[in-house]
């Protein structure tokens, strides 16, 4: 079932898939913050249920300093500990680990290529073996499921609504990068 479909069997305009699949389901992201807020989000959804990250997401900011990479880097042997006893966020050490890492990975994407987003943009177009390999080089916990539903989510990768849903026009005069090339 697409994600369209999925939204669409909700007729609460409350519901977290809903409000996600109309308003930020491939949107192109422009802001490193919010980037690195979604590539979180899937490597934390790896394994569970999108709508239980969708559910916890308030929770997953507070916890990881609104998901601010440079402040998320700072983040030591003690925050891992506190996260581990945090019902609010995924308690997998290897995932808190990862979101560690790869803020480091992001302020130092920063450093050399202007942003994250500019990374991307640079390596843009990629088929998505190459992007899994590109972000397997640079980031922790990144596999090919995790890459291919961040590239949708955030309009690198074509296909994340149906061309028959109402929001695939609104996505388009928002030109994402993959209708850009
Ligand atoms: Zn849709």
């Amino acid at each position: 079932m697409s994600y369209c479909e999925v939204a669409s069997l909700s007729a609460d305009l409350q519901d977290p898939d809903r409000i996600y699949h109309d308003t930020e389901y491939g949107f192109p992201v422009t802001d490193d913050r919010e980037l690195f807020e979604r590539l979180m989000l899937e490597i934390n959804q790896a394994g569970l249920n999108w709508r239980t990250i969708l559910k916890k997401r308030a929770g997953l900011q507070a916890a990881y300093a609104g998901f601010e990479p440079a402040r998320v880097a700072l983040f030591d042997e003690q925050d891992i500990q506190r996260l581990m006893h945090d019902a609010r966020v995924i308690r997998h050490q290897q995932k808190i680990r990862a979101a560690i890492y790869n803020a480091r990975q992001v302020l130092e994407l920063q450093e050399r290529h202007g942003s994250l987003r500019q990374w991307l943009d640079d390596l843009y177009p990629l088929s998505l073996d190459q992007w899994v390999k590109c972000f397997k080089q640079q980031f922790k916990f990144v596999g090919r499921e995790t890459v291919q539903s961040f590239l949708l989510s955030t309009g690198y990768l074509e296909g994340a609504h149906e061309p028959d849903c109402s929001v695939y026009a609104l996505i388009l005069a928002h030109n994402p990068p993959w209708h850009r090339h």
